[in-house]
């Protein structure tokens, strides 16, 4: 019988994290002080991250040991699995053979609890009593929440009013797990208060939402602040993902000649591809590919230079492909995918060609997902469905030149809570919309040169 699954027994594990930046060729360049432009220290992050994270956030160590209560945790559903995707080849008549792993196996239904679980037990260990963080369509503070009742750490997540209003099943989520969810702007906070004064029917947005999550967390000694992608330590800690894929591939007696991963903040794309970048850095042939939305272009479109972290310039200046930390990005359904910027090791990776990237509209990559639900049977979350759009693509290419290739891709979660997104794709009323280069020069000759 041929095989569908490639599993691992629960002892197979990552013991330890990947960590790329002992192997990549450029170091990112540091984050920067915004006041004083040089290098943020440790003291800068400790009043809102735990020093063990801060410690990770700046290691070149190669491999950083995954504490014990960690792996128990992760044991609820890693090791995932990694799927051969036999009936959709089929469908597709490519001699393509197409890999998945399926991150939507986590209780919050996607990767984000590889990093939100280690992330709970260091703030715990450090002595945190609660964690205040941000969230837009909600599969973060889901994350979060649930990493939080597992320890037993108090959680506040501020949610994007339009989003608190339009998706009740994730705020629900989020409360079953026992979290406080505020519709940010708040009145909890200066920052949500301020807004809410000029503008009391104020949508929000991810930006502000972070404002809150940041100030709650600075202005509370028992409280640290928690970001789900984005930072080194939230992709150290994604790379089980890959360290995983790599084992069930010797299994399969196969490896990939093309890793593809959707990109938001390119924390999933990160952990999944790390563990053979290792091996493209040292001498092997094989590629990776970031997807990205044509609304959000970061980066096909951005340019590499320091950016703010967020909208309102709290955060220390990041070297990464930005369309300007100002960017308001259209309301599409992916909504993980409409991070104004990419984590700054992806972007020094893309930079140093070790990686590319492609774009595409949503109604292509709701195409793609049909096509996949249909023969896979998963409903693949609406960011995922990018990284699937891209390798219908790779299939198509070998069928046209008949070549055999090992295509994989990280289905990164399941779209069970973003019904509303097929509802709209089966109605006729999905809509591309490709983010104008005028808009992106504009914002980008607003930042101040630095660095
Ligand atoms: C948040 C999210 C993403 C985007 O975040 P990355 O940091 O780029 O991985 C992608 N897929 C799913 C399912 C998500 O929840």
């Amino acid at each position: 019988m041929k095989e569908t699954k490639i599993v691992l027994p629960d002892r197979e594990i990552p013991k330890q994290w990947y960590n790329i930046m002992a192997d990549m060729p450029h170091l990112p360049k540091p984050p920067l002080h915004p006041g004083t432009l040089k290098p943020v220290g440790p003291d800068d992050l400790s009043p809102i991250f735990p020093m063990s994270l801060i410690e990770q956030e700046v290691s070149t160590q190669r491999w950083i040991d995954i504490p014990e209560e960690v792996l128990d945790i992760y044991a609820l559903w890693r090791p995932s699995p990694l799927y051969r995707a036999h009936r959709l080849e089929k469908a597709l008549g490519t001699p393509a053979r197409i890999y998945y792993k399926y991150e939507g196996v986590s209780p919050a239904g996607s990767h984000k609890p590889n990093t939100s679980i280690p992330q709970a037990y260091y703030n715990k260990k450090a002595g945190i009593k609660r964690i205040a963080t941000e969230t837009g369509a909600g599969q973060w503070g889901a994350a979060m929440s649930l990493a939080g009742s597992l320890f037993g750490l108090e959680v506040t997540v501020y949610m994007v009013r339009v989003s608190y209003n339009q998706k009740p099943y994730r705020r629900i989520q989020m409360e079953t797990w026992g979290a406080t969810v505020h519709p940010s702007p708040s009145n909890v906070t200066n920052s949500g208060r301020k807004i809410l004064e000029a503008d009391p029917d104020s949508p929000g947005s991810l930006g502000i939402a972070i404002s809150e999550a940041v100030e709650d967390a600075a202005t509370h000694n028992d409280t640290n602040y928690a970001l789900g992608s984005v930072l080194n330590h939230v992709l150290l800690h994604q790379t089980v993902i890959g360290l995983e894929a790599k084992k069930q591939f010797e299994l399969a007696g196969d490896y990939p000649d093309v890793v593809i991963g959707c990109c938001g903040g390119g924390s999933n794309l990160g952990g999944v591809s790390s563990p053979f970048l290792y091996d493209k850095i040292h001498g092997r042939e094989m590629r990776v590919v970031a997807v990205e939305p044509i609304s959000c272009p970061t980066l096909t479109k951005g340019e590499f230079r320091y950016d703010f972290g967020d909208t309102a310039g709290l955060t220390p200046y990041l070297m990464m492909y930005t369309l300007g930390h100002d960017f308001v990005p259209p309301g599409i359904h992916a909504g993980g995918l409409r991070y104004h910027a990419d984590a700054p090791i992806i972007c020094q990776l893309y930079h140093d060609k070790l990686i590319e990237a492609v774009s595409y509209g949503q109604t292509v990559v709701f195409d793609a997902a049909i096509r996949f639900a249909k023969t896979e049977g998963i409903i693949p979350a609406p960011e995922s469905a990018h990284a699937i759009k891209a390798v219908l693509d790779e299939a198509e290419r070998c069928k046209e030149e008949g070549k055999e290739k090992t295509v994989f891709f990280n289905l990164s979660g399941h779209g069970y809570l973003d019904l509303t997104a097929y509802a709209d794709y089966i109605a006729g009323k999905l809509e591309d919309y490709e983010y104008p280069d005028e808009k992106i020069k504009q914002a980008l000759a607003k930042l101040p040169a630095v660095g």
